[in-house]
């Protein structure tokens, strides 16, 4: 059986935390403390695009290729952290004793 891995709780009563955030009331605490990545609805993304691009095109006079090939690095990165981010929260598990997020 699989229980808390905090050793003052030892519980085995937990849930997926995508399920149980949404099963929470809005007002909740937990809702806003584990809240899913905040750049879900893609907002943050095209913010990025918008800075990368400008980043781009202002460095591009100087140094033609080496900034849009290093935006798109950046890019790469930023894309992978977020689905990183997704991903964890995603399988993470709550333990209904103790609110422990695993
Ligand atoms: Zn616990």
């Amino acid at each position: 059986m699989i229980v808390c891995p905090s050793s003052k709780c030892g519980s085995p009563n937990r849930a997926d935390l995508p399920h149980c955030w949404l099963s929470w009331p809005a007002e909740s605490l937990f809702k806003a403390l584990y809240a899913p990545p905040p750049q879900a609805d893609g907002g943050y993304l095209a913010a990025a695009a918008v800075v990368l691009g400008i980043v781009a095109s202002a460095g591009g006079a100087a140094l033609p290729g080496v900034p849009a090939a290093l935006g798109g690095l950046r890019w790469g990165a930023l894309v992978h952290h977020w689905l990183t981010l997704v991903a964890a929260w995603d399988s993470s598990r709550v333990y209904l004793a103790c609110a422990g997020r695993f």
